[in-house]
């Protein structure tokens, strides 16, 4: 058995086909967004500006970061606080997207998902897992998508939830996200050499999920 790599830009559906596959295969799913997250609420509660590298260099040191399994979710606590529900906001994914490129907050978090990813089978979903994280991953998945699709995703799922929004300003922040991410010195996004390319744009989340199940089981 081995670890499950997936990586991708903002909005490809990784969290949710990653759920998908870990439940098939009877694995644990990482979510390392959410620590990544629960990091940038960290610094925005300590008043932290995203530019500020020195800052959250020293500030990260303070932020004790676990995960924990609740009826098989993943719950992160930040400082013993079950931080689930403060974490899925833009504020904190902007700010994600900033403290994330700071060499210490990576080395901390990258820590904690390889311990993770060494005491279970996992299917893990970030921006660095199959080139930095997990490089002997049994199989490695980029998953991507249209900027025009992503959006038109996340425009559904806050109408649906009521939120009223544009989505001509929910495609520029995620252009804006990607365009941080990808242009990092830090462990920037990119597909992994011997990663399978997967676009989402025109397949349903079942197809998506049976089509990385099927690529591991043709590795091992
Ligand atoms: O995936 P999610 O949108 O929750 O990630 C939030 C932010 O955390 C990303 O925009 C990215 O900057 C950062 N991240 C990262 N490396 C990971 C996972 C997330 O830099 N492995």
């Amino acid at each position: 058995m081995g670890n499950i790599a997936i990586d991708g830009p903002a909005g490809a559906g990784k969290s949710t086909i990653a759920k998908l596959v870990a439940k098939e295969l009877g694995f644990v799913y990482v979510d390392t967004g959410a620590m990544y997250r629960a990091m940038a609420l960290f610094m925005i509660n300590n008043n932290v500006a995203p530019d500020d590298s020195d800052k959250i260099s020293a500030t990260c040191q303070d932020a004790d970061i676990t995960i924990k399994y609740e009826n098989g979710e993943q719950v992160v606590f930040l400082n013993d606080e079950n931080v689930n529900g403060k974490i899925r906001n833009e504020e904190v994914g902007k700010m994600a997207s900033s403290s994330s490129a700071n060499g210490d907050v990576r080395k901390k978090l990258v820590e904690l998902q390889q311990k993770l990813a060494k005491s279970t089978d996992v299917v893990m979903d970030g921006r660095d897992i199959g080139t930095v994280v997990l490089p002997d991953a049994t199989l490695k998945v980029y998953l991507t998508a249209s900027s025009r699709v992503r959006a038109e995703r996340r425009f559904k799922e806050l109408t649906a939830k009521g939120v009223e929004c544009n989505i001509d300003v929910i495609e520029k922040d995620i252009i804006d996200r990607d365009y941080r991410d990808m242009h990092r010195e830090n462990s920037p996004l990119m597909q992994a050499e011997d990663a399978v390319l997967v676009d989402s744009s025109d397949m349903t989340i079942d197809e998506v999920a049976r089509r990385i199940v099927d690529l591991y089981k043709e590795k091992i």
